[in-house]
């Protein structure tokens, strides 16, 4: 069943497909399409159906008909653009039992969960590429283990692969028409078990501060340091919301850049929250910021653009609930004890979610994503391939 599935997941970690937010292009970096090129090829030698290769996006998508309405599979191709994702040499530790020079169980007490395990750690000089190629080869190994067993009866199948999600742009160009599924799932997560489907509100706030530039010398209730402005403005900020000091369901604001001098400052933030109205209330709160300075400083000294970039899917979710329950019921099938968590974050599913899909998120057996100390585990791997099988079969 799941025989071929690391093979599979090695081919596509030694392909470099890293994206790059400051290229512009899109796909961001051409190399992308070395993994796209790839899977396109196995899927019309699988006898996958409708493959389609969107070459201006680098975008995958391919059916397998089988009875009723199709469900959806999401991963994608690009790894995050935080390290390096060249020249991958997985190492295999088998019958892991700690004392690994580069997984330090110190660092990684979640290590200790794994003993007897076979895991795939790297090298230490870049990331391994589970996120999400795990993803893409336990759908690959559906669709293989569907294709050579045409007596099991399951729902027909859709799957996307897609470039970018690193960068934010991973629906960007997505054909949801094409796609042509009313339910998916993403199958980018982590930990076996762990089922997502509640993410952040997000918005990012870019604040500018017009400040009075005048000869220190002459500047006697003259000058307006548009620094100072700027801290002031982030000092009405509750400095325990922040990312360092929340979790779970707590919401934060996070300070990303700040640059500027006496004349003109400029600040950019994130502002998070799983509670829509939470969500509002933070972003009235850099109003209300903006609202006071302007009045103490001058009007105009303050200008906010504040941008919604995806919302918390549970807000869709919530009426589609028997997709929650059909995994919780095919994990316990499996052995595997189901667990929701809030991502603090955002998914491609969280955008196709409002596009008129709903999309969870799918456990991968991959860990520590975006980095050197990127791992993932064999047998949570074939655990998380075989629930996919399973969420589309039909029983008898
Ligand atoms: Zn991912």
């Amino acid at each position: 069943m799941t025989e071929h599935l690391i093979d599979r997941f090695l081919n596509y970690v030694a392909i470099d497909t890293q994206s790059n937010e400051d290229s512009g292009t899109s796909p961001s970096t051409m190399k992308q399409h070395d993994l796209a090129g790839l899977l396109v090829s196995e899927l019309v030698e699988l006898g996958a159906e409708d493959v389609v290769y969107d070459r201006d996006y680098c975008n995958v998508y391919a059916k397998l008909s089988g009875e009723g309405e199709p469900l959806g599979f999401v991963a994608h191709m690009d790894t995050s653009p935080a390290a390096s994702g060249a020249n991958v040499k997985p190492r295999i530790i088998e019958n892991y039992q700690g004392g690994d020079p580069l997984l330090r169980e110190n660092h990684f007490p979640e290590l200790a969960e794994h003993h007897g395990e076979t895991l795939i750690a790297t090298d230490g000089t870049t990331l391994l590429g589970a996120d999400d190629k795990a993803g893409v080869a336990e759908i690959m190994n559906m669709i293989q283990y569907y294709s050579e067993h045409p007596e099991i009866r399951h729902r027909s199948i859709s799957v996307a692969f897609t470039s970018d999600e690193e960068i934010g742009h991973g629906t960007l160009h997505f054909d949801t028409d094409r796609f042509g599924v009313r339910e998916a799932y993403t199958v980018d997560g982590g930990k076996l078990g762990v089922l997502e489907y509640e993410c952040f509100n997000a918005a990012s706030a870019e604040v500018k501060i017009k400040g009075r530039s005048v000869h220190p010398g002459d500047a006697k209730d003259k000058m307006i340091n548009a620094i100072y402005v700027a801290m002031e403005f982030n000092g009405f900020l509750p400095a325990i919301e922040r990312p360092e000091h929340t979790t779970m369901y707590e919401g934060f604001f996070m300070l990303s850049t700040m640059e500027g001098g006496v004349d003109e400052a400029r600040m950019k933030y994130i502002i998070r929250d799983h509670d829509r109205g939470m969500f509002e209330m933070r972003k009235g709160l850099f109003g209300r910021i903006a609202t006071y300075l302007n009045e103490k400083y001058g009007e105009g000294t303050i200008t906010l653009d504040i941008r919604d970039t995806y919302y918390n899917m549970a807000e869709v979710m919530k009426d589609h609930m028997d997709m929650i329950d059909r995994v919780k019921e095919k994990f316990a099938k499996l052995g595997v004890n189901c667990v929701t968590l809030p991502i603090r974050g955002g998914t491609d599913g969280a955008a196709l979610s409002f596009r008129g899909i709903p999309c969870p998120n799918l456990c991968t057996g991959g860990y520590n994503f975006h980095g050197r100390y990127e791992f993932a585990s064999v047998q949570e791997m074939k655990k998380c391939a075989e629930l996919l099988i399973e969420l589309v079969k039909i029983d008898d």
